[in-house]
């Protein structure tokens, strides 16, 4: 049979079709949504050669067949796409509609699907047969095509869709995407980012909501080594793959942690530190205009996270604190760990600064005056706009053309 693949230079194309996901629920702020999803689908794109059009709700990315790996590997890491599917394109008569289900009924088959159902959508009314019939005659076409399928409409293995639009996409491998709201909806906001687990999940969560994400490393050079420095890099990096790029601030924290350590009580030394990494990441978020805080903390789950030490840590910022993971438990936490891709760099085994210094016996419910009365005694304002003034900063994952 000859290729009848749309083709650009004598390339043949193939045309995936995506599903937007939440848009349709905005209402006003639909069109700049639908905006800036076609503004992060086409920077991500872009690299596989990918041809980008929208029409009636739904966007069809086109690109050359050789590309096909990268551009279902980027879409499969796109936040804002409630699915996608690899489609194809035929004319809008029966005879093109019917052969092309029965291509996908055969393929079916040949991975062991057996039971299937085909839907069927017609926005062009012109076109002969209703989604009833198209549905009847489509499987029919299958059945005959591929012995050994059988329609099942309430429990079928794999579903044909059918959408006759302005032109004519038939699919049977259709994929769940990230779901979310399109990165860059939400403004921006900074990231408290260690070495850990738990703060890539909460900003790989927060991006979901669509906030474009900025990071900073508190880094206790040379206590903590470059290895765990490069860590930090690497999983700004993995965030960055899903928000189209993050920028890390790395701070050298070291000479605030030693004034923690001569000056104040040794059970209050975490709580302080971490009193002291809000206000110096309040100060780069204000300059960089990110509109809140982003960390990693869940209810209880350290001595430092306790309400009672929450609110002493985040007493003297005035920016909004988002923590995602407040209300999960650790075995959550890993599974969207691995599920992102970060928990196998998370788990490395360079120390963050807070296990180097955290006090066998810490403060479980920190007083709030008394932790003021602390931190004002710490003297810290020299110190810190030091730290503030020598910060590095690193642009990775995704870095726009
Ligand atoms: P994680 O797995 O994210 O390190 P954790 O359970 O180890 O979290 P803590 O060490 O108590 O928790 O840190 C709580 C939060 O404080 C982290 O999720 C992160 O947002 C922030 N944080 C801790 N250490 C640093 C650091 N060195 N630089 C930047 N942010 C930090
Ligand atoms: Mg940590």
């Amino acid at each position: 049979m000859p290729d009848r693949r749309p083709r650009q230079n004598g390339q043949p194309l193939i045309t995936y079709l995506l599903k937007p996901g939440e848009l349709t629920l905005k209402g006003g702020n639909r069109e700049s949504f639908e905006g800036i999803l076609r503004r992060n689908l086409m920077r991500l794109l872009a690299p596989a050669g990918a041809r980008l059009e929208m029409t009636a709700g739904r966007f069809f990315v086109q690109c050359p067949a050789e590309n096909g790996a990268l551009v279902e590997e980027t879409l499969g890491r796109f936040i804002g796409i409630a699915g996608w599917a690899k489609t194809r394109v035929c004319e809008k008569t029966p005879a093109a509609v019917l052969a092309a289900i029965a291509e996908e009924g055969k393929k079916f088959l040949e991975a062991g699907i057996r039971r299937f159902k085909i839907e069927a959508r017609r926005t062009d009314k012109s076109f002969p047969l209703d989604s009833y019939g198209i549905r009847c005659a489509g499987g029919n076409a299958a059945l005959e095509a591929a012995p050994g399928l059988v329609v099942d409409v309430k429990n079928p293995q794999g579903i044909i869709s059918v959408e006759i639009r302005e032109k004519a996409y038939i699919y049977g491998d259709s994929r769940r995407g990230l779901q979310g709201l399109p990165v860059g909806t939400a403004g921006r906001g900074l990231l408290l980012l260690s070495g850990g687990i738990d703060s890539p999940v909460a900003g790989f969560m927060t991006a979901s909501r669509g906030m474009g994400i900025d990071a900073v490393y508190f880094h206790a050079w040379p206590y903590t080594s470059a290895e765990a420095r490069q860590k930090v890099v690497r999983l700004a990096e993995i965030i960055g793959r899903y928000t189209l790029g993050v920028r890390l601030y790395v701070v050298i924290f070291t000479k605030v942690q030693q004034r923690i350590r001569e000056r104040a009580p040794l059970p209050w030394a975490t709580v302080l530190l971490r009193m002291a990494m809000m206000e110096a990441a309040e100060k780069i978020a204000l300059r960089i205009r990110a509109k809140c805080l982003i960390t990693g903390e869940s209810l209880s789950q350290v001595a430092s996270q306790t309400i009672e030490n929450i609110s002493c840590t985040q007493s003297r910022i005035k920016l909004p604190v988002l923590r995602p993971l407040i209300g999960m438990d650790k075995e959550s936490i890993i599974r969207k760990s691995e599920a992102i891709g970060a928990y196998e760099t998370s788990i490395l085994p360079y120390e963050d600064c807070c296990v180097l210094f955290s006090p066998p016996h810490p403060v479980l419910r920190g007083n709030p005056d008394e932790a003021a009365r602390l931190y004002d005694a710490l003297d810290l304002e020299t110190l810190m706009t030091e730290a503030l003034a020598e910060a590095a900063m690193e642009k990775c994952g995704f870095s726009p053309a």
